[in-house]
């Protein structure tokens, strides 16, 4: 869409404001509203400047000027405001040279498009993530619906196994891995979820099916693969949506990878594709119908698993969930058939579906980073012909010790994650996708959070050590 095609619609749909909208490095959705007498079609060519000190993570206070330059393709009326808002997803520049700014998750984004594109390997990467969410009352109704205990708080829930599902008949309620996917009464969110889909197609996403997850008070949506900065910008308002749905009906939904001890965790299962001259790449006659590529391709993901961890399992919380028996994974494999390794290839049929799924993502991922990392770390393996090893056919979370002992892990923390993404990160820096400058400052907030963690006295430390 052009500045003029906007400005059109500007004017049919009788819109009041716009609403620019952007990413901070921790993958949070911020705003500034304009009234739209001051937009023009130099507004969309000279962008918007804004104080970006104030967002972590991004320049001190004596060089704060940044700029908003919006992207007219990204446009969409916003389902919950008051005034008729059209909003803009934007990219963030320096003001006096008008370059991406280095630090930018979205531009990030389009500089690893433009990457795959001057690397001849293809011209379109397409993504399709899966992420899954819990929806609570409010915590303290969240922790009766997991039958912990009416009395328990939300960190009590975490850990508190004591009292775990104890409660006898709580009705049509679905117990510990018991959500996955009996009808209404005991789904009771079905109405909940129809409305978060239904506002979503109407701000024009592409969206599939909607159903209940495994966990009890865990749902997923579906959304239709897109390539690598739209289905970013889609993530970001499929979070928004579902927020603010479930705000309206009284109710609280967290993206958080962990929320509750011994049921499932929140993934955001990565499913990726590459095509070239309008033909599938991944597509072929090796394992599970594979081509060379794409097992390269696995090989790249694999190799860099640790390093990716720091982006698409940013939280101390993400490791919570990347442990065995919860549909999560631990090991660094790859399967046709089963769910716990790394990298899963989904069964189709058809060479336009061909496509492999990393499974260790989680939704506190800031998806524009996130998508980038996976894409830097495949395309490095398809570059240098990385070999994924033999595929793991049996499932990996019964191995006999002695097997289990020869297959690489993800990372077990935020630390590790962090000290991985230091040691390894060359990858991301081919073409100027990821800059030094940009990982040094992800890094420093990223800490921040593994010693606020680590330095916090933790309820169950309490519950083992206070009487020792
Ligand atoms: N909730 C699982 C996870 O943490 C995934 C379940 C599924 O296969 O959809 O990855
Ligand atoms: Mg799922
Ligand atoms: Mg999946």
């Amino acid at each position: 869409m052009s500045a003029k095609d906007v400005l059109k619609l500007i004017k049919d749909e009788e819109v009041e404001y716009v609403d620019v909208r952007f990413t901070d490095p921790r993958g949070k959705l911020q705003h500034v509203t304009l009234i739209v007498d001051i937009i023009d079609e130099d507004f969309f060519e000279e962008g918007f400047m804004f104080d970006g000190s104030s967002i972590a993570g991004w320049k001190s206070i004596d060089q704060s000027d940044m700029k908003l330059i919006p992207d007219t393709s990204s446009v969409y009326i916003d389902p919950f405001y008051a005034e008729k808002t059209l909003c803009v997803h934007c990219n963030v520049v320096e003001p006096d040279t008008g370059e991406p700014y280095s630090r930018d998750p979205r531009s990030t984004a389009t500089k690893a498009e433009a990457y795959l594109k001057a690397s001849g390997i293809g011209d379109t990467a397409y993504f399709g993530p899966e992420a899954e969410f819990f929806v609570f009352d409010d915590v303290r109704y969240s922790v009766a619906m997991n039958k912990v205990s009416f009395e328990v708080d939300a960190a009590d829930a975490a850990w508190n196994t004591d009292t775990e599902y104890e409660m006898g008949n709580s009705g049509h309620r679905p117990g510990v891995k018991g959500g996955y996917f009996p009808v209404n009464p005991t789904d009771a969110a079905q109405d909940l979820r129809s409305e978060m889909l239904s506002t979503m197609k109407r701000m024009g996403m592409k969206v599939d099916k909607h159903h209940h997850e495994v966990a009890s008070c865990q749902h997923e949506l579906g959304l239709i693969f897109s390539s690598l900065t739209d289905q970013a910008d889609n993530i970001q308002k499929y979070k928004y949506v579902i927020h603010n749905v479930a705000h309206a009906y009284g109710k609280s939904v967290t993206f958080m990878p962990k929320p509750i001890k011994g049921d499932n965790g929140t993934g955001m299962h990565v499913n990726m594709s590459i095509w070239k001259g309008g033909k599938p790449l991944f597509a072929g006659d090796k394992y599970a119908d594979l081509s060379q590529e794409a097992l390269w391709f696995i090989g790249g993901i694999l190799k860099h698993a640790k390093t990716l961890n720091a982006f698409t399992n940013p939280a101390t919380n993400s490791y919570k969930r990347l442990i065995p028996g919860f549909e999560a994974p631990v090991l660094r494999a790859y399967s046709a058939r089963n769910r716990s390794g790394c990298v899963r290839i989904p069964w189709t049929e058809s060479p336009k579906a061909k496509r492999v799924e990393a499974r260790f993502p989680d939704p506190a991922a800031n998806p524009y980073l996130a998508f980038s990392a996976l894409l830097m770390a495949g395309l490095d393996g398809i570059k240098n012909k990385i070999d994924p090893g033999p595929a793991s056919d049996k499932d990996l979370y019964d191995l006999p010790p002695e097997e289990l002992a020869d297959i690489p892990t993800v990372c077990a923390s935020l630390r590790e994650a962090l000290e991985s993404l230091e040691a390894d990160h060359d990858f991301l820096l081919a073409g100027d996708v990821f800059t030094k400058d940009q990982i040094e400052g992800y890094l420093a907030l990223k800490w921040e959070e593994v010693y606020a963690y680590e330095h916090t006295p933790h309820p169950v430390e309490y519950q083992m050590y206070y009487s020792c």
